[in-house]
């Protein structure tokens, strides 16, 4: 039987977290900096949680050696705010997704995992929320490297140490709502799904030829085929 690791993206794909998210981070950079950056206006869709904090600080003129030295003081603190703040109405899970995470969950041929922007922590925190952790045993997140390209191998050996199995890039599907999902699972090889169910339309991401493209997952049974086959 041929067995597949399918990784989720979170936000946009499983979820959606209102402004509380981005409160907590501005928050936390004017705890640790002294300075939000550019975090209000800042397009955070499909990028790694540690990318935007250098990116929001270096537009406010901080140097990557400045925001190094308190890099882990303002993660940690923005993901204990976050803990702090969220509440289950301040997360909306996306149309469709408890009912083929479900589904993926019972089938002998479906591995899942987390491939994320999000820090493990805030991650979890969020996917606490709708309770969706126990469908996710493993993961890749920002904690784990400074590209989104280099996550799927992680998620690999981790699967393999959860598993046993070791998957090969044709057998793992990235979903994701964003671009930057969809240029990641090229750059392994990887089976590439795309969901419009965040800040991108199915036009916007079609013109990245993802191999499969779907408006949302309310279709579980197709979605379901799709990941099998695609
Ligand atoms: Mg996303």
């Amino acid at each position: 039987m041929r067995k597949r690791l399918v990784l989720f993206d979170i936000d946009g794909t499983l979820l959606r977290v209102n402004n509380i998210n981005r409160q907590a981070l501005i928050d936390a950079l004017t705890t640790v900096y002294g300075t939000e950056g550019s975090a209000r206006s800042h397009n955070f869709a499909g990028k790694m949680d540690s990318v935007i904090i250098y990116e929001v600080l270096k537009q406010a003129g901080l140097n990557d050696g400045h925001i190094a030295e308190k890099f882990n003081t303002v993660k940690n603190t923005y993901i204990d705010l976050l803990q702090k703040l969220l509440r289950p109405e301040d997360v909306l899970l996306m149309k469709g997704i408890r009912e083929l995470l479900k589904e993926l969950s019972e089938r002998k041929d479906i591995v899942l995992g987390l491939l994320t922007g999000n820090f493990e922590g805030s991650g979890r925190n969020k996917l606490a929320m709708p309770q969706l952790n126990h469908f996710f045993p493993f993961g890749a997140f920002a904690d784990d490297a400074h590209y989104r390209k280099d996550l799927p191998a992680i998620a690999v050996n981790r699967a393999q140490h959860y598993t046993g199995k070791a998957f090969s890039s044709e057998e793992v599907v990235i979903i994701g709502d964003t671009e930057h999902d969809i240029d990641c699972s090229r750059s392994f090889r990887a089976k590439s799904i795309a969901v419009a169910t965040g800040n991108y339309s199915v036009e916007q991401l079609s013109s990245h030829q993802p191999d499969a493209l779907f408006e949302n997952f309310s279709d579980t049974e197709r979605a379901v085929q799709c990941i099998v086959n695609v």
